[in-house]
């Protein structure tokens, strides 16, 4: 009961935190960004099915926030027919539910995929009674695999902080950030240098994180260069921006990782998040969330990549749930136009995709729960 109380209070200490850092939520799209008008297609390239193994040495696991059936559909559509999705050849569904909420948010969403356990709206990394419970990455790290997490929002923010953090609440930024110190993950990739060195309690985690050995960067062109040794990489304050303002921040920052931690022969486990697919959905924008869907695709045709070459690495693909209930009213594959509407600015209670290419893919068919995902991971990756 007492512990009920504290997640309460804890939950309203910090919500408005939450709100100040969090604008998307309240963002309002214009009536033009109802419909995508179309733009140049990218070219998707399909890669043979065949692998190495029959159980993965690697996992890439990449995470769409918000991203549904329709929010997939519609990056099909405005690329003119064609995803790097669409590589892969094993597909399921994953209920979302929290354990207190029809309806998940990113936190209990993510906990979901990272530790296997169904938790409430706002946890990170802990379950329904707010004890600490051990995330795939940190079992991957255990067992001696190279570990990384690249996001587009904050490194801090909800579904990257699930993998490797610990906290009653979503809104401790700085307690999440300072749990990077607690592990040794290899790399990392967001924004979020405002929870590292501007911090109540007065540590300098760019400073702590250099002494522990990691180079620390904030410009992707450069951190891109980096092929061995630990890395940080904070490219924003807070938040990246939309892809105007970030370009191929995703995909590159992909791209350093998988490079980074290849070099361990024990294997990996990659955690790649399109954060703001999210965002677009709660501004009811279809413009924002067409533009950040392609350029998760595109990510994902990178990760396809690494794993067509290497033959021993499992790409799956999902979401932690839908956002906007985003419905294709209207739409063209030769121009690439999505016209699109929306009953909700918050998340939905649907059923999400799980895509599934590489060793061990075969497993990720039908119906399961977003905790399925976990136990499926953990037994390919780590036998357990
Ligand atoms: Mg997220
Ligand atoms: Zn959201």
């Amino acid at each position: 009961m007492l512990q009920k109380i504290y997640i309460a209070l804890l939950l309203s200490a910090f919500g408005f935190v939450a709100l100040g850092q969090d604008a998307y939520l309240n963002a309002e799209s214009e009536q033009t960004d109802k419909v995508y008008q179309g733009g140049k297609p990218y070219n998707v390239k399909m890669y043979p099915q065949e692998f190495k193994s029959e159980k993965p040495k690697n996992i890439i696991f990449l995470i769409g926030d918000g991203m549904g059936v329709s929010q997939v559909f519609a990056g099909l559509t405005a690329n003119q027919g064609k995803l790097f999705i669409e590589n892969c050849r094993y597909i399921g569904f994953s209920k979302t539910q929290s354990a207190d909420n029809y309806i998940t948010d990113s936190a209990a969403g993510g906990t979901a995929l990272s530790c296997g356990v169904k938790t409430y709206n706002g946890a990170i990394g802990v379950d329904a009674d707010t004890m600490k419970i051990t995330s795939i990455l940190e079992e991957a790290e255990e067992h001696g695999l190279a570990t990384g997490l690249v996001s587009t929002s904050s490194i801090t923010h909800a579904t990257p902080a699930s993998f490797i953090a610990h906290q009653p609440n979503r809104g401790m930024y700085e307690h999440i950030a300072a749990d990077f110190l607690e592990i040794d993950i290899d790399v990392f990739i967001g924004g979020g240098i405002a929870h590292f060195i501007n911090r109540k309690d007065g540590r300098n985690l760019v400073e702590e994180l250099k002494n522990k050995g990691y180079t620390v960067e904030n410009d992707i062109k450069k951190m891109s260069k980096i092929k061995k040794g630990k890395l940080a990489g904070l490219t924003a304050e807070v938040h990246n921006g939309r892809m105007e303002e970030r370009g191929d921040m995703l995909p590159m920052a992909t791209n350093t990782a998988l490079n980074i931690l290849s070099n361990n022969n024990k294997g990996f486990f990659l955690m790649v998040e399109g954060s703001q697919i999210d965002w677009g959905g709660h501004a009811n924008s279809t413009v924002y969330i067409v533009e950040d869907m392609l350029d998760f695709d595109e990510t994902v045709g990178e990760a396809i990549k690494f794993a067509a070459k290497d033959g021993e690495t499992l790409v799956l693909v999902t979401a932690d749930h839908e956002t906007g209930g985003m419905a294709l009213t209207g739409g063209n594959i030769s121009t690439g136009m999505v016209k699109a509407g929306y009953p909700t600015k918050s998340h939905t209670g649907v059923m999400v995709p799980v895509f599934a290419y590489g060793p061990g893919a075969k497993k990720f068919i039908g119906i399961m729960d977003n905790t399925d995902i976990h136990h499926k991971m953990k037994k390919l990756l780590l036998n357990k």
